[in-house]
């Protein structure tokens, strides 16, 4: 055990190295050729004249913003979103000169310094946000980069109509940056019978029509399937780019790209009766052979799962019985033969059977949020689409 740990100078945070797949409780692939042909299949779809983004938040939706933004820029993306600072200026170096980096939240109050110094491209989000862009533009005698994202029904983030009305008031605070993209962002794309993703449109369309010149951005991953009248300059797919389904209740034109494997710990048999997991969670009703793997909610499986998901081996659905532990799952794996499971064997969580978006039906979320709850001890392998491994590591 101790082998898999190697800690750095007593004071520091411990630096563990899991160096091999097997020391690792749980495996997780990541598909960086297939991350690729979903921004190839978005940007084809893209109306004519407009480019494709990627949005990168969250570590790139938990699957590793750095092997992804690497991925995709050789691919030939020139345009990148992050949620935050941090997260944009850990990006920056790893990304071509030429990309652009836009901040979706802008800079905090105090951070515009930081975020200019570090190439970025902040949203601007409100007018004190834009202000305080304005006020560095002084400081600095420089008209810098910025985006301006408005409001087109959401009321979450983006300058109002108010906020607009005061901005053509005061033109020279347009003039002292350079303003790059006019964006906003779709309430109910992922329902595309809902009448808000018509209403969004106008009103974004009557605010950008007094921006004429500035490229604009609208549609995230299931606003591109709304039509191109949703594209405008630039589409911004997060999800689909990760293989969620941008169109829920329909087949998902995405290809998969997250293969999560659970390996067995320990077998035991069982007779019918016996209770598994905390609080006698499942009672068997047969005689039955119990698997006891090393993932759980800790890792992003969540709690909720238990008695719920399925595992796979090979075509073999296999029901995960009793409660999901911090560390541990228990599962029933009577149907499949005694010599095939043994301790080191590996059951999928994640794969051709169950989708990350099956398992977030299960959960009773979307998969966004098993995505980005994707757990930091697994063992990690980037592979380049043609099974060939990229690169290995744990983000640990
Ligand atoms: C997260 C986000 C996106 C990407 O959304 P997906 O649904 O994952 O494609 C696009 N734009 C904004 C403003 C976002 O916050």
């Amino acid at each position: 055990m101790s082998s898999a740990f190697s800690l750095t100078t007593p004071g520091q945070q411990a630096d563990i190295a899991v160096g091999a797949a097997d020391h690792a409780g749980a495996l997780l692939t990541i598909d960086l050729g297939a991350v690729v042909d979903n921004w190839l299949t978005l940007k084809g779809m893209a109306a004519d004249g407009a480019d494709c983004a990627a949005v990168l938040k969250a570590n790139a939706y938990g699957l590793g913003a750095v092997p992804v933004a690497q991925a995709l820029a050789a691919a030939g993306c020139r345009n990148f979103f992050v949620a935050h600072v941090d997260e944009g200026i850990a990006l920056r170096r790893h990304l071509p000169a030429a990309a652009n980096l836009f901040v979706l939240h802008g800079a905090p109050p105090g951070a515009e310094e930081a975020c200019a110094a570090n190439g970025l491209i902040p949203i601007l989000n409100s007018l004190p946000q834009l202000r305080a862009w304005v006020a560095l533009c002084g400081r600095w005698s420089r008209r810098l980069p910025a985006g301006v994202q408005v409001d087109s029904g959401m009321a979450r983030a983006g300058m109002d109509a108010a906020e607009l009305a005061e901005l053509d008031a005061v033109p020279e605070l347009l003039a002292a940056f350079d303003l790059r993209l006019i964006m906003s962002h779709l309430a109910c794309a992922d329902e595309p019978e809902s009448p808000m993703n018509r209403e969004q449109l106008q009103a974004f369309s009557t605010i950008r029509a007094r921006f004429p010149q500035v490229p604009a951005s609208f549609a995230n991953s299931s606003g591109v399937f709304l039509g191109k009248e949703w594209h405008f300059d630039l589409l911004r797919p997060g999800v689909a780019l990760y293989g969620g389904n941008p169109t829920p209740g329909k087949p998902n034109p995405m290809r998969p790209v997250v293969r999560l494997r659970a390996k067995i710990m320990q077998m035991r048999a069982v007779p019918a009766g016996a209770s598994v997991g905390y609080g006698r969670g499942h009672i068997t009703s047969a005689p039955s052979r119990i698997a006891t793997a090393g993932v759980g909610y800790a890792d992003g499986f969540f709690r909720c799962l238990g008695g719920t998901a399925r595992a796979y081996w090979a075509d073999t659905p296999l029901p995960i019985v009793g409660r999901v532990s911090m560390d541990m799952i228990t599962v029933d794996v009577t149907a499949v033969p005694e010599d095939l499971l043994y301790p080191g064997a590996l059951i999928d969580l994640i794969g051709t059977h169950r989708t990350v978006d099956d398992l977030a039906t299960e959960a009773g979320t979307i998969s966004y949020e098993i995505l980005t709850s994707l757990g930091n001890r697994y063992h990690r392998t980037y592979i380049n689409g043609t099974g060939r491994v990229a690169s290995v590591s744990s983000s640990l």
